[in-house]
């Protein structure tokens, strides 16, 4: 093996390794330049059963495996999109590190099962073969087409784009001006109690193979579930939902900064998750014409101290607290739930702070509860029943 590590490639004989066009880069997704002309590969024999002649190990000089099984080079690819990716000039990773490659790099990646990931280090024995990160030193990275939302109808939750809240409804097919827009505040002396608030049936939300992927789309984190399998119904809803994805709203890196969507008279939470779900038997253009067309489910979310380890089992309870649509009991000591101990990490990780949208008018809005009027004010989780979002920024870029 080299003494020489990636920091010293450069002192190697006949080598561009210290240049200013080097690569792996880190691709910063909101400073990319559009590229029109990044339109899709041709790639000729990718599906050919017979180009791929033998694997070699390259730690090991003389380690070499001839491919006998019929295998394609789209076989590895797999399902993933070919018509998304970044582009930029720089080099071969490895010494001599020249500069002469031009960059594709696809933004889905390849899903392989989790024995394949540990097949690598364990079969072929060296670990960490990636080179670091390497400095831009002014050059752009593109994108194709397939990879930007249409230019100019950016938007965000602060004065700093195209398109701040109070503009939202000027963006092209807005409904964000309506007039049963969300979120709300809930002021509790105003809600009417309705008995046809019965309790919801959650279909396969103890699935531990419901989660797809997680996504931070820039404006929150999402993860979409697989198709088909997680359900709602019951809770007053008149219809079946199928649950397509969830995702949060936060406030700021301080960790008393609240940052949900809906208050509660006037009180704001740290966070709140919105489980989106679909009619059943409607695509999502029918659904955002419906007015039942989507059902959103809102849990606050809220960090709590906890003085000892003692009792936290206690205090998690999420399944038998799901029933009765609160998150936490108040006479519980205080301790967080997983969630919330991982979501704390949100405004940091992300970077982007105070992704909620102010408060909207309830105009002539009647608020429904499930909880008997003499129940005090629910501590976590409220369910919005008759709050389905009218197509403003439901999905679209969450
Ligand atoms: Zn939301």
């Amino acid at each position: 093996m080299s003494e020489f590590t990636p920091s010293h490639w450069k002192d190697l004989p006949d080598v561009q390794c210290g240049g200013h066009a080097q690569s792996p880069i880190s691709i910063d997704t909101s400073h990319l330049t559009a590229d029109p002309n990044l339109v899709d590969f041709n790639f000729t024999n990718f599906s050919n059963n017979h180009t791929l002649k033998h694997f070699v190990n390259t730690g090991h000089t003389g380690s070499q495996v001839n491919i006998s099984h019929s295998i394609a080079i789209d076989d590895l690819l797999g399902n993933v999109s070919r018509s998304k990716f970044y582009r930029y000039r720089g080099s071969l990773t490895t010494p001599p590190c020249s500069e002469a490659v031009v960059w594709t790099v696809f933004q889905e990646p390849i899903p392989i099962s989790e024995d394949m990931v540990k097949l690598f280090p364990k079969t072929l024995n060296h670990l960490k073969v990636y080179r670091p990160k390497q400095d831009l030193n002014g050059r752009k990275v593109f994108a194709s087409p397939a990879i930007l939302p249409p230019p100019g109808h950016s938007w965000c939750y602060d004065e700093d784009c195209d398109y701040k809240p109070s503009r939202w409804y000027q963006l092209p097919h807005s409904h964000c001006g309506g007039d049963r827009q969300s979120p709300i505040n809930i002021d509790t002396n105003q809600v009417m109690h309705n008995k046809d608030l019965n309790n919801f049936t959650f279909v396969n939300f103890s699935n531990e193979h419901s989660m797809k992927y997680l996504k931070n789309t820039g404006h929150t984190v999402k993860c979409v579930l697989e198709e088909n399998m997680v359900e709602i119904e019951g809770g007053g809803l008149n219809h079946k939902y199928s649950t397509l994805q969830f995702h949060f709203h936060w406030g700021g890196e301080d960790e008393h900064s609240s940052g949900s969507e809906h208050t509660v008279n006037s009180k704001r939470y740290q966070m709140e998750m919105h489980i989106v779900s679909l009619r059943k038997g409607l695509t999502v253009e029918q659904a955002k014409v419906d007015p039942e067309g989507i059902a959103v489910l809102g849990f606050f979310i809220e960090l709590k101290k906890f003085p000892t380890m003692m009792g936290y089992h206690n205090v998690y309870r999420p399944k038998q607290e799901l029933h009765k649509r609160t998150i936490y009991t108040s006479s519980a000591p205080t301790l967080p739930s997983p969630t919330a101990l991982l979501l704390k990490k949100f405004p940091t990780m992300m970077g982007y702070h105070n992704v909620y949208r102010p408060k909207q008018e309830l105009h002539k809005r009647t608020i429904y509860t499930s909880s008997a009027p003499t129940l005090p004010s629910p501590t976590a989780l409220l369910v919005l029943l008759p709050l389905f979002y009218p197509a403003c920024g439901w999905m679209g870029a969450q």
